[in-house]
């Protein structure tokens, strides 16, 4: 029998934990449901929330009625509901906040769903037989295959070397799944998705079957598709970071593909890691979780060690393609031929050479996009400088406009020093602009194409760069990290790298991971077909031990060293790092603020096993006119120490004009 639903249980869209009880006036009884979202009254306000529970008596004495209720049935099942709660407590926000994440967008503004489900003639599309698998492929199938079948939580880590077909893995779980007629999520890179891994799901298991989830779709579209997910039409959801929420009813399984990759972390609030957040959501369904890479993360290869989660591993490519061979060159040796910059070593020059003359293509990589990274005049040494970051600004050649990269402010390129009016400006540093025109100086008959945010930023044009690719129709395509990834084109035969050490040089404990990370990918670009594929890479730091490992495949010996080095700094995976920013346009107000906040906490988590460093700083200390301070809380790794911090950081509140972000587990 049911009880009347006299009070609901509440989560607005706030920073807070709590949830509030509203009345649940009589004419709303008969429609009124968990999950739903509702419009309630908030002080002299009006917010949107989602009924999350009822209960028989209220919290307080003076409850005031629901306003309105927004839809007829739930938007959030409660799995997702009680996924959206363990991320408010996990990454210290709101619980409404992490709900509203968890919603498409439309719904975050209370709208209302009225209008009906298009229906839509899929395109046509040649289906794809699956291969037969390898024996390798079968041995780490077969496990996964049994967990999902079995109906049990199981996590496993897929290693497997670029081309060792973990995506042919991955397809033929999410069809065991189907046959037990459990739906499946793919998590992908943003920039993974590309209209080549589209088709191979939708090829495999048909356009219906498969929904995508992506923030290039229109949002009219990921509503479409996201009804699709929820009448049970579409089982396969493949999709960026946010399509670990698609409100699947049954799940039997999520893959993580690159789950190393550090898109998968949401930069602004709440920010959660989608992997993090797929092995919580899996706990909650007893699905099964596979975590895919080339490169797999400190952290989940740790786990994988202690025995966390299950090791798979597939050691070399199908069809027995070699490896590409990785040849380092170090570029404190290259001598300085005429007046140009050493952008191309003779190796890379030749090889580039040699690549052109057999009708093969190239991918020339460069974490930088613009073309100098700095500008400075050598009479007075002035360099230009953003003046709400404080950062050196990067010339582009195409608008001919100085832009920061941090806040996208642009000014013209003066033609005199701005500051001693004499004509010694100078730009310095490469950036993927500048390859662009060395490289079309060298080879003038090649045929060249970019690919990074400036050329990507018209709707479209990353397809049509890449299609022109494939089809042959270029040589040489030069880009950032959006060619690292995923791109699987037989007439590549030469990969490289014009700089290893741009991610080398960064200020991050990561750093070494990343460029690891990145080299084993853009490597993995080479060479797919039976066509040999060659990489050189460019440093100056020839033996550092990530470009080493690198250049050898050998993910083992990067990972036994710099676990060694985490350990040591008691770094993650060894500890948990929260990250606290303030900012404010006033820097004296920002820094009394964080030394009263660090102060406080230090307070608080006395005795606590928490080390609580500054404040000082934050590595980018102006942005967009705000000064930047911060400071990190370094805890030993157990939920009990996230609560106890949570309580504490609860204490601190930022006086008016001053804002504190909270990030846990930061990237
Ligand atoms: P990864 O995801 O590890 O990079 P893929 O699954 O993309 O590897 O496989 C690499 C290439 O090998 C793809 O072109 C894929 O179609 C092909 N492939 C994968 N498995 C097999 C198989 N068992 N037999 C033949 N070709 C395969
Ligand atoms: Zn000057
Ligand atoms: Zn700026």
């Amino acid at each position: 029998m049911n009880e009347p639903r006299k009070f609901a249980e509440v989560a607005v869209g706030l920073p807070v934990q709590s949830t509030f009880h509203y009345r649940v006036p009589a004419r709303f009884q008969s429609r009124i449901g968990v999950g739903q979202r509702v419009m309630v009254p908030f002080g002299h306000r009006r917010l949107l929330g989602v009924i999350v529970d009822f209960v028989a008596r209220p919290e307080v004495a003076a409850v005031k009625p629901i306003d309105t209720v927004l839809d007829n049935e739930a938007v959030l099942e409660p799995d997702l509901l009680q996924l959206t709660r363990w991320m408010g407590r996990h990454y210290q926000v709101g619980w409404g906040e992490t709900i509203q994440t968890a919603l498409p967008v439309p719904f975050r503004r209370g709208q209302s769903d009225t209008k009906p489900r298009e229906e839509e003639e899929p395109a046509p599309l040649v289906p794809h037989e699956p291969p037969r698998l390898t024996a390798a492929q079968r041995a780490v199938l077969e496990p996964i295959q049994k967990a999902i079948e079995t109906g049990e939580h199981q996590i496993f880590l897929l290693h497997g070397v670029t081309g060792s077909g973990k995506t042919e893995v991955y397809l033929q779980a999410i069809r065991t799944a189907l046959e037990k007629n459990l739906s499946s999520i793919v998590l992908v890179p943003e920039i993974s998705l590309t209209p080549q891994t589209i088709e191979r799901f939708q090829g495999r298991f048909g356009r219906k079957e498969v929904a995508l989830l992506h923030s290039g779709m229109l949002e009219s579209r990921r509503l479409q598709e996201w009804k699709r997910i929820r009448s049970g039409e579409a089982r396969v959801v493949v999709g960026a970071r946010s399509a670990v929420f698609a409100p699947i009813r049954s799940l039997g399984l999520i893959v993580v593909d690159e789950e190393h990759e550090p898109s998968y972390k949401q930069d602004d609030s709440p920010r959660y890691h989608a992997r993090e957040v797929a092995i919580q959501r899996a706990v909650l369904n007893k699905a099964v979780v596979l975590l895919g890479s080339a490169t797999p993360s400190l952290e989940s290869y740790e786990k994988a060690q202690r025995g966390e989660i299950r090791l798979l591993e597939l050691k070399e490519r199908v069809e027995e393609i070699p490896l590409p061979a990785i040849d380092i060159v170090d570029m404190r040796q290259e001598i300085p031929r005429g007046r140009h910059s050493f952008i191309f070593s003779r190796k890379l020059e030749e090889a580039i050479a040699k690549t052109l003359e057999e009708k093969q293509q190239a991918i020339l990589f460069l974490n930088r996009r613009g073309f100098s990274t700095f500008a400075q005049c050598r009479k007075c040494g002035h360099t230009m400088r953003c003046r709400s970051c404080q950062i050196a600004l990067t010339y582009h050649i195409e608008t001919k406009e100085m832009i920061c990269h941090y806040c996208t402010a642009a000014v013209p390129a003066p033609e005199l020093c701005p500051q001693c009016r004499s004509g010694y400006l100078r730009f310095f540093g490469t950036g993927t602009q500048r390859v662009e025109s060395e490289l079309a100086k060298n080879f003038p008959h090649a045929r060249i194409a970019r690919m990074d945010t400036d050329a990507t930023r018209v709707r479209g044009s990353h397809e049509k760069i890449l299609g022109a690719f494939r089809r042959g129709e270029t040589d040489i395509l030069i880009g950032t990290q959006m060619v690292a990834k995923g791109l699987d084109y037989p007439r590549v035969t030469l990969v490289g790298v014009i700089s290893a050490d741009t991610a080398l040089n960064l200020p991050d404990f990561r750093s070494a991971e990343r460029t690891f990370n990145l080299l084993t990918q853009v490597a993995g670009r080479a060479g797919r077909s039976h066509l040999a594929g060659r990489v050189i890479v460019q440093t100056y730091a020839p033996h550092h031990y990530a470009i080493q490992a690198a250049s050898r495949h050998d993910y083992r010996a990067f990972y036994n060293q710099e676990i060694q080095v985490r350990k040591e700094l008691n770094l993650p995976p060894f500890s948990r790092l929260i990250q606290l920013v303030s900012r404010s346009p006033s820097a004296p107000k920002g820094l009394a603020f964080a030394e009263k906040a660090a102060q406080e906490l230090r307070k608080h988590l006395q005795g606590q096993p928490v080390e609580i460093v500054g404040p000082s700083p934050a590595p980018i200390h102006k942005l967009r006119r705000q000064v930047r301070w911060q400071i990190l809380i370094k805890t030993a790794v157990s939920d009990k120490i996230e609560m106890t911090v949570g309580e504490a950081l609860k204490r601190l509140h930022p006086p008016k004009g001053c804002h504190l972000a909270v990030d846990v587990d930061p990237l």
